[in-house]
């Protein structure tokens, strides 16, 4: 067995399961665009990552506006709801992270990941 070391927030498995799904040719080609909403706002949606960041969260869904593009595509219009939103989401996670360039695998629509993060039991 081969080690390699890698940079993710999910677990190995779900790392694994991720790498495949990219690896598969599809269509609709972009999972974002076609992802089923938790709930619908004017111009974004909610959405469950299907690859969650399950290393460090229970629950990891994004944020998503409903039209594809990248972060410099959006308006104001976008921007004025997603602080309306932000506000409506503060209670139901503990983080918003948006990854960078680098580590961004849907780069061509803007999303941001929202998290409750797991628990740990710690002695103090
Ligand atoms: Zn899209």
């Amino acid at each position: 067995m081969n080690t390699f070391k890698i940079k993710t927030l999910r677990t190995t498995k779900t790392h694994i399961d991720y790498e495949r799904y990219q690896r598969t040719p599809r269509f609709p080609a972009c999972y974002i665009c076609s992802a089923k909403p938790i709930k619908t706002y004017t111009r974004w949606k909610l959405i469950e990552n299907e690859f969650p960041y399950d290393e460090v969260a229970t629950k990891n869904d994004m944020i998503v506006p409903l039209r594809h593009g990248t972060e410099d595509e959006l308006t104001k219009e976008d921007l004025r709801e997603f602080e309306e939103i932000k506000k409506d989401i503060n209670d139901k996670y503990d983080m918003i992270l948006e990854n960078t360039h680098k580590q961004k695998s849907i780069p061509g629509h803007f999303h941001l990941h929202l998290l409750q993060i797991k628990e740990r039991e710690v002695r103090a």
